[in-house]
């Protein structure tokens, strides 16, 4: 679990914030739900033998003994809202988006840890494909104006309660003569949920699957109708993607269309986005029998694909530099009238030399120091420091802090370091 601090904030403020701006654009609204549900509620739309509900779940009693669990992922929780709060009754689609913490008992590495974020949405109530395409649209339209670049979209289908047993059952074949190759997880996955052995990021489980039976191929009309309507859309849309018959996710309750933003660039934590459909999910949940999609971006992973284009924390605009207890006074109480004009304003607070207050504003990056001396008070007149340039101008007292407002917020808001 980690600490986010000044510094690599402004990233997750920046990814937090377009995410707001775009998913409104596509009408979505957020919801904010409790991070502890009643362990029951994953156990039933996660799937009990899946990774995240047989080992990485923290699962507690609370003093009344009831089974609370730390939400693993934010769809079970946000449907389980949608179901209590009827939310179907406002509108015949749903379009949520979510962010916040999740927590997994994994083993911790680059871009896997025990608490992680995820921003994500959910669309509820249209099983068109067409929802699909729009939720793939945004997905794309999110990565570029965060300016990530790296990732591929991976597609695929997993079927529906019609199809996906037949495939299963494939699957179960296929996999009989190859169980001595596959790790001791996968052993039993043959039998609970072979499925997940396509998942494995075990080698030799990779190996020896390489040409395991595609779902692709096993699809039921109405899904494969789907499948090809959805691709239609996307390369209408200009959307590339590639199609993966082996992505079949961690999670139990999804139905026909899956996907991933994949990368190279995070090692074999490679999905910095996942998500899919899950048709059966709300009415499994004990709601309306209503379609679903949605994903969840990885929030620590978009934060290292950043790298370097990291966010910089914005720049004072403002550095008052004040010489003489008189001068103090006077700076402290400008510095905080220029902060309610909407003005970054900074101030040295212990008595230093001129010399020590420029080379702190130097370090802040701010924008201007303003110079204020015992003269400069009698004259009614302060030195404007322009730092980027360097040039020193006379600026009057009277009426400085709105001056000074126009001609910081005429310039460029933000600045780097
Ligand atoms: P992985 O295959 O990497 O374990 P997952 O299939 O378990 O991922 P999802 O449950 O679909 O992941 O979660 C969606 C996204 O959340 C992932 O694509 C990833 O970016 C992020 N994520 C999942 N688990 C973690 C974790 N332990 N630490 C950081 N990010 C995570
Ligand atoms: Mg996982």
């Amino acid at each position: 679990m980690n600490d986010i601090l000044p510094g690599e904030v402004e990233t997750w403020q920046f990814l937090e914030s377009e995410a707001h701006r775009i998913f409104q654009l596509y009408g979505f609204a957020e919801v904010r739900v409790p991070v502890v549900e009643k362990t029951e509620l994953f156990c039933r739309s996660i799937g009990e033998t899946t990774d995240i509900v047989e080992k990485e779940m923290y699962t507690f009693s609370d003093r009344s003994d009831n089974s609370l669990t730390l939400r693993p992922e934010g769809t079970a929780p946000v449907m389980r809202a949608f179901i209590e709060h009827k939310l179907h009754t406002l509108d015949p689609v749903s379009r949520l988006y979510y962010m916040g913490p999740m927590f997994r008992y994994e083993r911790p590495q680059k871009g896997r840890y025990r608490q992680f974020h995820q921003i994500g949405v959910e669309a509820i109530g249209v099983d068109d494909p067409m929802m699909d395409a729009q939720i793939l649209a945004m997905l794309d339209h999110y990565f570029e104006a965060v300016d990530i670049r790296n990732v591929e979209l991976h597609i695929n289908s997993l079927g529906c309660k019609q199809c996906r047993p037949r495939y299963r059952e494939t699957l179960t074949g296929y996999l009989e003569s190859r169980l001595r190759t596959l790790c001791a997880d996968c052993q039993r996955r043959y039998l609970t949920n072979p499925l997940r052995v396509l998942d494995c990021k075990v080698p030799a489980c990779q190996e020896a699957t390489v040409d395991a039976p595609s779902v692709l191929d096993l699809l039921c009309d109405d899904c494969d109708t789907h499948f090809r309507q959805l691709q239609a859309h996307l390369h209408k849309l200009g959307i590339v993607f590639t199609i993966n018959a082996r992505m079949v996710r961690g999670l139990d309750y999804y139905t026909k269309t899956t996907f991933e933003m994949v990368t190279n660039q995070l090692g074999s934590q490679n999905a910095v986005a996942a998500g899919g459909r899950y048709d059966g999910l709300i009415q499994d949940l004990g709601g309306p029998a209503l379609p679903g999609i949605g994903f969840a971006m990885g929030v620590e992973r978009l934060v290292l694909m950043k790298g370097d284009q990291r966010i910089a924390p914005p720049r004072p605009q403002v550095f008052l530099a004040a010489l003489g207890d008189a001068a103090t006074d006077e700076a402290f109480a400008l510095m905080t009238r220029l902060q309610r004009l909407g003005l970054r304003a900074e101030m040295a607070f212990a008595g230093k030399s001129l010399k020590a207050q420029m080379r702190r504003a130097g370090k802040l990056g701010a924008r201007f120091v303003l110079i204020l001396g015992d003269e400069e008070l009698a004259s009614g007149q302060a030195q404007l420091r322009d730092m980027d340039d360097g040039s020193q101008t006379p600026i009057a007292l009277e009426g400085i802090g709105q001056a000074l407002a126009a001609r910081c917020l005429a310039g460029p808001a933000t600045g780097s370091r």
